[in-house]
């Protein structure tokens, strides 16, 4: 009989088999290695020179974009041989990896930019290769979420790195409602093009609460705009480039974060009221143009959330 061992976490329990415990010692072996290397989010000074060492030694480099890394390979006069490891090809690609492995071969994967995994591909091939019994070695550097969570004034711990929320704004607002009473700092990944419409949603669903928006990072025009939800919507709307959304996570005592965020919604919704409809009637217009359930727009508007 196999026995395990049952910790919990967050709320769930995870179960590991010790039977099939895996243990590596990064520096004790010469085994076929994969190595996550963390390639710069924008500034090429942050290649670590361990980075670099890894890049140029190992046989076989998995790129997300190989034209991408073309560059930064050449940048670094690195003639690795590349291959394309990139979401639409992962599971081919990993098991060719594998395969790689097999024959003996050190395998480096990076992404475009940062850690590999990190809203990027890879967690299959980590998974695969740990299965297939070969070590996975991390070569540390540049990330974003990192930078801007250090940088931001708000807690650094505890933190909930999400990465994208959904681009269909339904589910946005639906996986913020699942983040409001979390208490730590929450961090997003975010596209310029969608900024405004998601902070608008934070607003609506997390409150007017602190928050940093850090851009460019690295990069000649980083810049961070730190203040509330409210503040820096006001100013998001005209900024281009990459960027991270910190919020800060929700306190107890300032329920009122909430109520500030109402008058949003409310204000859609006495504005039919104010238009001769009643307010079931407006809830649900509501509800239809927000793509929410009228069961949840029903419940904020009498504070019944
Ligand atoms: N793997 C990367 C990492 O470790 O940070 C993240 C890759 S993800 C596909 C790209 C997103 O990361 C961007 O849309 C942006 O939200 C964030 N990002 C990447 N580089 C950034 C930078 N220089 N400044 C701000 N945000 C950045």
């Amino acid at each position: 009989m196999s026995s395990s061992l049952i910790l919990k976490n967050f709320g769930r329990t995870l179960i590991f088999p010790i039977d099939n415990m895996n243990q590596q010692k990064s520096f004790e072996n010469d085994a076929p290695t994969l190595y996550i290397v963390a390639t710069p989010i924008g500034n090429l000074s942050e290649l670590t020179p361990r980075a670099k060492e890894v890049l140029e030694s190992v046989d076989v480099i998995a790129a997300e974009d190989t034209r991408n890394t073309m560059k930064l390979l050449s940048h670094f006069q690195i003639s690795t041989h590349l291959i394309a490891h990139h979401k639409f090809n992962e599971t081919a690609s990993s098991k060719g990896i594998i395969q790689l492995l097999q024959e003996g071969k050190d395998v480096a994967v990076v992404s475009d930019a940062g850690y590999p995994l990190i809203s990027d591909p890879g967690s299959e091939l980590v998974r695969l290769v740990i299965d297939a019994g070969y070590p996975v070695v991390p070569i540390s550097g540049s990330n974003a979420m990192l930078n801007a969570l250090v940088a931001s004034g708000l807690s650094p711990q505890p933190f909930l790195f999400y990465g994208f929320l959904p681009s269909n704004e339904r589910q946005r607002i639906k996986e913020l409602q699942s983040l409001k009473h979390q208490p730590m700092t929450l961090i997003f990944y975010e596209a310029p093009h969608r900024i405004e419409k998601m902070l608008t949603n934070c607003l609506e669903v997390l409150g007017d609460r602190p928050m940093c928006l850090a851009r460019e990072l690295t990069k000649k025009h980083e810049e961070f705009l730190r203040g509330t939800i409210r503040e820096v919507l006001q100013e998001a709307a005209n900024r281009k480039g990459e960027m991270v959304v910190l919020i800060a996570g929700h306190e107890e005592d300032k329920e009122q974060d909430v109520t500030q965020a109402m008058p949003l919604l409310k204000d859609h919704i006495q504005n039919y009221i104010s238009e001769g409809m009643s307010t079931n009637e407006a809830i649900k217009r509501v509800a239809r143009e927000r793509g929410l359930s009228k069961n949840e727009i029903y419940k904020e508007y009498h504070g019944l959330n």
